[in-house]
């Protein structure tokens, strides 16, 4: 009996430790992480095709008009956007997808009818500890300035009203613990029935 991949939405603030937590799952080859398009600017480190795949507006534009994308949301002011590609390729054969996705992407994934996608689907929102610790984190990256860490902030704060919308929820304590927790849920989930083909 084999079975189709899960795909695992997870969402949380900037600073949650969700990106390191999907990031590591996959390189642990326990999932493919599904690399997003993006029209912001790469940070330092970024490399394109393996973080994301930066573009210009006109080819993110292109890519909606020729109906690239599974969902596409816009973020602290840039676009983001997740390629079908990414994600059905993967999930029909078996393989399990993890998705670094914000609050809004989620409620356009969760609302696709493709029952392939129902099929696979679940979502997990990363919680900071505390406003004082996720206030820490969002400083401790030291990638940006005073302007886009007081902005995320906000966004952050806004973000985290959105957890009842998903079937789980992880509050942040130290990496491992993290680490062990997220592994321990896809581990469980590719015991679901559902997803088992006789
Ligand atoms: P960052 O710019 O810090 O890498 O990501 C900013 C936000 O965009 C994060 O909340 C991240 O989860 C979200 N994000 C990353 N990729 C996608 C995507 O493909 N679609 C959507 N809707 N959000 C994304």
């Amino acid at each position: 009996m084999s079975r189709t991949g899960i795909l695992l939405l997870v969402s949380g603030p900037s600073g949650s430790g969700k990106t390191t937590l999907c990031r590591r799952l996959a390189d642990e080859e326990e999932a493919h992480y599904s690399i997003s398009c993006t029209t912001r600017a790469p940070r330092d480190g970024e490399v394109n095709g393996k973080d994301y795949h930066f573009l210009d507006r006109d080819d993110f534009t292109k890519r909606i008009q020729n109906g690239n994308f599974l969902e596409h949301a816009e973020v602290h002011g840039n676009h983001y956007g997740t390629l079908k590609s990414e994600v059905l390729n993967y999930i029909s054969k078996g393989v399990d997808v993890v998705m670094d996705i914000d609050v809004q992407g989620a409620t356009l994934v969760r609302a696709c009818e493709d029952p392939e996608i129902q099929t696979a689907l679940t979502d997990l929102f990363v919680m900071p500890p505390s406003n004082g610790e996720l206030r820490a984190r969002l400083t401790g990256r030291g990638t940006d300035t005073d302007d886009i860490i007081a902005l995320r902030m906000k966004n952050a704060l806004d973000e985290i009203e959105h957890w009842p919308s998903y079937s789980y929820r992880l509050l942040s304590a130290t990496r491992e613990e993290d680490y062990t927790r997220f592994k321990s849920l896809i581990i469980s989930e590719r015991l679901r029935i559902s997803r088992l083909i006789a």
